[in-house]
């Protein structure tokens, strides 16, 4: 249509899609001082991830629901008193988002431009706005770097009936699952992987029957570096709640579709044959990237990656190009959901956040200012930095109910890389803390300390329970520190909290150490 590079809008960088990711990088790049761009179909910045809504679900099955599903949620209540208040307080927070991006540097600018964003030329792209009410005629952007975080989609079995009229309001993908609308009575689930799970909680909660079946001999056993003691408590908690767990029975043989909107359809599996009978049906195996929206050959990108994924360097997030295999030139980086190829494994909020450190590492040199942990100014930009180097272990939280948690290794991995030897475990169950006689909590959460015997240094820690997501950061600290059981034994927590789960974890370790170099004696 004639657009010259000479008609482009230019930025120091270009941020596309204004998920979490985005979100994240759009923050490191303020400090740098950039002029920034972001590109988001939505115009605001979303402040919660793609997965907020069944944040929401959780939270209103924990205050109208039931753990046995003794008795059904009020939907409206649900929609009325959760979802929407959720909504509105969300998009709030993403306004002050902006403004706060702004304040984070006094040189940084801020634009977002409404639109999907396509390459058009090297560094280059066309941003294109198809919603209704404000559609208006292609923008072309340039930048120095760009920074793709355009998250994942849900992956689809071919063989389910996506588009028959039937489907609609019983098949779901974990996309559309927000979108349900109501409290199904008995809905199935196929695979337990983290959204998976998650939905089963939320639903059993909620009141409904729920029936989950995977390939895995295990729930969560789905690579991302869950210790193997959270997945046998997830499968008794589930069975506890009254989930029907169907194990290494994850495939379809057929499907029958509800004869009318909400009716009962009926699923039979292909291995044991078993039929469920249900009003809802959710298949959530996996997701893959959205990388095929960009036309990345047009930006000189090498093609999308099986999974649709755009493929990066692990040391620098650069996406490769179309020049070779090894060839990641381009400052067009690619982080979050979208990427394959990182050293930080798993489509979670925190890998994501993690990539976009290691990114901004590459692209604004954060980590060649100075290495005394002190602010100071970058002799090249002017602009004030804090020097962070990356740590090797972030914390992934999982807002399962109950809440999982986790950072460094699970003993499964530290066996494999140091050996069985070597490797010694602590579990603390929370009903050993002061604060659980004060408030009881499931006898069956707990939080379990991974060490090397050698030194007692911290490896790897996990948790099951509520509240789970406070208090790994800390833990992971410890662990990124090289901090041994000695000095976690002697920390002062504040009073009346779960951090004591920690120290007690750490003096039973101790224990067993002594115990172990005594009888070696
Ligand atoms: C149901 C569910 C539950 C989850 N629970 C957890 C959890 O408990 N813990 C956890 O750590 N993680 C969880 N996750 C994963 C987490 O939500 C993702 O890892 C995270 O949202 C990834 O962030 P992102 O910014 O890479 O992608 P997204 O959040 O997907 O954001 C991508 C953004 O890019 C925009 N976009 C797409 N294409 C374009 C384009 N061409 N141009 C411009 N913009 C574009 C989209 O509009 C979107 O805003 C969950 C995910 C789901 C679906």
């Amino acid at each position: 249509m004639g657009m010259g590079a000479a008609d482009a809008d230019e930025y120091d960088v270009l941020v596309v899609g204004g998920g979490p990711v985005g979100t994240h990088i759009a923050y490191l790049a303020g400090l740098a001082g950039k002029r920034i761009g972001i590109v988001e179909p939505r115009g605001r910045l979303l402040a919660a991830p793609t997965g907020w809504v069944s944040k929401v679900f959780r939270e209103a099955g924990r205050e109208l629901g039931s753990k046995d599903a003794s008795h059904r949620a009020d939907w409206q209540r649900v929609v009325d008193e959760f979802l929407l208040p959720t909504a509105e307080r969300a998009f709030a927070l993403t306004d002050r988002t902006v403004e706060q991006l702004k304040a984070v540097s006094g040189t940084c600018s801020v634009t977002i431009i409404k639109g999907k964003a396509e390459f058009s030329g090297p560094m280059q792209l066309t941003v294109t706005d198809e919603s209704a009410e404000t559609a208006s005629p292609p923008v072309l952007l340039r930048a120095s770097s760009i920074f793709l975080a355009i998250g994942s989609l849900a992956n689809r079995l071919p063989s389910l009936p996506w588009s028959d009229p039937l489907a609609d309001g019983f098949l779901f993908d974990s996309d559309t699952i927000m979108n349900v609308g109501r409290l199904p009575h008995h809905v199935a689930i196929q695979g337990a992987g983290v959204i998976g799970f998650e939905y089963a909680s939320i639903f059993r909660r909620l009141g409904a029957d729920v029936t989950i079946f995977f390939r895995e001999s295990a729930p969560l056993d789905v690579g991302i570096g869950i210790d193997s003691s959270v997945m046998k408590a997830v499968l008794k908690r589930m069975t506890k709640v009254g989930i029907t767990v169907l194990c290494e029975d994850g495939d379809i043989e057929s499907i029958d579709l509800p004869p009318q909107k909400h009716g009962m359809g009926r699923i039979t599996l292909a291995k044991s044959g078993r039929v469920i009978e249900c009003d809802a049906f959710m298949s959530a195996i996996g997701r893959h990237g959205n990388a095929s929206s960009l036309n990345l050959g047009a930006g000189g990108l090498a093609a999308p990656v099986r999974g649709n994924f755009v493929q990066v360097d692990p040391d620098s997030m650069r996406a490769r190009t179309a020049q070779g295999d090894a060839d990641f030139s381009m400052p067009v980086y690619a982080i979050g959901d979208c990427c394959l190829g990182s050293r930080i494994t798993g489509m979670l909020l925190s890998s994501g956040q993690a990539h976009a450190e290691i990114a901004a590492n590459h692209a604004f040199g954060l980590d060649e200012i100075h290495a005394d942990g002190r602010l100071k100014r970058s002799s090249t930009t002017g602009f004030v930095f804090s020097e962070v180097e990356y740590p090797e272990h972030h914390a992934v939280a999982l807002w399962t109910d109950p809440t999982i948690a986790y950072a460094g290794l699970s003993e499964q991995a530290a066996v494999a890389k140091l050996g069985a030897e070597r490797v010694g475990t602590v579990t603390v169950h929370f009903t050993d803390t002061v604060k659980a006689c004060v408030r009881p909590r499931g006898k069956d959460e707990f939080l379990k300390l991974v060490y090397k015997k050698d030194g007692g240094t911290l490896l790897g820690v996990c948790i099951f329970g509520s509240d789970a997501s406070e208090i790994v950061q800390n833990v992971c600290s410890s662990i990124n520190r090289g901090d041994t059981l000695w000095q976690v034994a002697r920390t002062v927590q504040p009073a009346v909290t779960y951090q004591e789960s920690l120290r007690t974890a750490a003096f039973r370790a101790i224990h067993s150490i002594q115990l172990e170099q005594e009888q070696d004696a």
